[in-house]
């Protein structure tokens, strides 16, 4: 375990210099108050979840004292928003504050999110709002809990200094941790600018801090490009399985490693709704749950482009064609594992197509669903779950194929419920839930939202007290308007 105020900094993203980001100090926020703190997240950086305690932890994180050996920097970027290139991005209320080595010799990015106006400010005041930073830490710490790749969060301080969104707000700063914050982005930056010799010097950065593994190829940039590649098929087989929605897939928000990156207005689907649209400023649905799969390749592609100057385009094309198949060996095999089974047959992926037939109109909630299925044998939990569906004869007709496929699957049931409460959580993070505890955070009340991130850090565990947690979302809570603003 270190002391705080001991951790040890190894700047490497800074000593690239000007080109790459500029230095800035983090522009404290007035009467700051530690509102949470994720003891798992601290633990990456070997701190004792006691130091959340330390008077000091709220005055590092929210602006007011800086660790000696810290070099706060806004990184510069570009990107597609909306499918429109935008020439004019970096960060704009985030601070890159440097990278901490851990004993295990891991890095971790320290970045400040709220920490004010930087060259890349534009118009907006360099802040963000409690409710946006609750709802960015509840979703990495929950998402890392699924096991689903993420960026982190350390903790988030409150502020008694006014922000005005649509209506007047408080700021708030969010400690982010990620190996890396270079995203898509950056690269588009350096390409669309014509500066190919930083481009270079990017790639070669990225990939010899992160993707080590690909100097031993012959021609590692294209190894390079061919694991993002993979390691996007693979995330997005994840979203898609759990049913989370990221809500602003830019590539400005697209991790170069692959994780959970820059939460915007996300949500996990309640009843299940291939269509769903979780950001209200998204109105043609680019971004809606379905979509995500052809627009993560859509990005990959934006990624490609900006690296034709220095991998062959055939390379490129190639690495691309991988994604969808990829993808789709990824997702079916989680959505068999949600389904109980461990071994594979032919007709899975019909019997998995079936079923979100069923589910789409049926108004069924989609993570209760798998969690039920797996609470009895199959055919007493289909008999239970058998009301929520509209189309009865399609859900007999599945769940006598289904039944059919389990007693092939063989496993008796106290072994099928391990293996599928496991996979499937009890717990999970719904919109109407972190409304609730922003709410009451909003009014100074922090214990709702540190006791939400407790039951959900165990999200397939259950947790006799918190039933509530684990229930169906009231209708009020289903159509809760989420917006970009934050
Ligand atoms: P986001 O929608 O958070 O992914 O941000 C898109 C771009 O706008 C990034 O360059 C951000 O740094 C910038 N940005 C978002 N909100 C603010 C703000 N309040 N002040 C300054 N820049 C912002
Ligand atoms: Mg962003």
């Amino acid at each position: 375990m270190k002391p705080l105020t001991e951790l040890t900094f190894d700047n490497r993203y800074a000593r690239l210099g000007d080109a790459f980001s500029t230095p800035v100090l983090p522009e404290p926020i007035a009467e700051p108050r530690l509102v949470i703190a994720s003891p798992a997240a601290m633990a990456l950086l070997d701190l004792d979840p006691a130091e959340a305690d330390n008077p000091l932890f709220a005055q590092l994180f929210s602006g007011h004292k800086l660790w000696s050996t810290a070099e706060p920097r806004a990184m510069v970027y570009s990107g597609h928003q909306f499918g429109q290139y935008n020439p004019q991005l970096g960060d704009g209320r985030g601070l890159l504050l440097g990278e901490v080595v851990n004993a295990a010799g891991e890095y971790w990015d320290l970045h400040l999110k709220g920490a004010g106006q930087t060259p890349y400010s534009r118009s907006g005041d360099g802040r963000a709002v409690l409710r946006s930073s609750i709802r960015e830490f509840l979703a990495s710490e929950y998402l890392y809990a699924l096991g689903i790749p993420t960026s982190r969060a350390l903790c988030v301080t409150a502020s008694s200094t006014p922000v005005w969104r649509e209506k007047q707000e408080r700021a708030a700063m969010l400690l982010r941790l990620a190996p890396s914050h270079v995203r898509f982005g950056h690269f588009e930056y350096f390409f669309y600018t014509r500066q190919h010799e930083q481009l270079k010097t990017l790639l070669d950065h990225v990939v010899h801090c992160h993707f080590p593994e690909c100097l031993a190829d012959a021609e590692p940039y294209a190894a390079f490009f061919r694991t993002v590649v993979e390691r996007n098929a693979e995330l997005i087989a994840r979203w898609q399985a759990y049913g989370f929605c990221h809500g602003v897939m830019n590539s400005d928000n697209m991790s170069i490693l692959g994780i959970t990156f820059d939460f915007g207005p996300y949500a996990f689907l309640d009843d299940f709704d291939a269509q769903h649209i979780c950001n209200h400023s998204d109105d043609s649905g680019r971004y809606s749950y379905s979509n995500q799969v052809p627009i993560a390749q859509w990005n990959l592609a934006a990624l490609g482009q900006a690296l034709t100057p220095l991998v062959a385009v055939e390379q490129l094309r190639e690495a691309l064609g991988r994604f969808l198949p990829l993808y789709q060996a990824h997702y079916l095999d989680l959505l068999r594992r949600r389904l109980g089974f461990s071994t594979a047959e032919e007709q899975d992926q019909a019997l998995v197509e079936r079923l979100l037939q069923l589910m789409q109109g049926s108004a069924v909630d989609y993570p209760r669903f798998f969690r039920q299925l797996g609470e009895l044998a199959a055919e007493p939990a289909l008999r239970l779950l058998r009301e929520e569906f509209v189309d009865l004869a399609g859900f007999d007709q599945w769940s006598a194929d289904y039944c059919a496929r389990c007693h092939r699957e063989g496993a008796d049931q106290p072994a099928r419920r391990a293996r599928m409460h496991a996979v499937n959580p009890l717990y999970v993070l719904r919109n109407y839930l972190a409304q609730q505890v922003i709410e009451a955070a909003e009014q100074g009340d922090y214990a709702p939202v540190r006791e939400l991130h407790a039951v959900l850090s165990q999200p397939f565990t259950a947790q006799p007290g918190h039933e509530r947690y684990a229930e169906r979302p009231p209708q009020w809570g289903k159509h809760l308007e989420i917006s970009c603003s934050s």
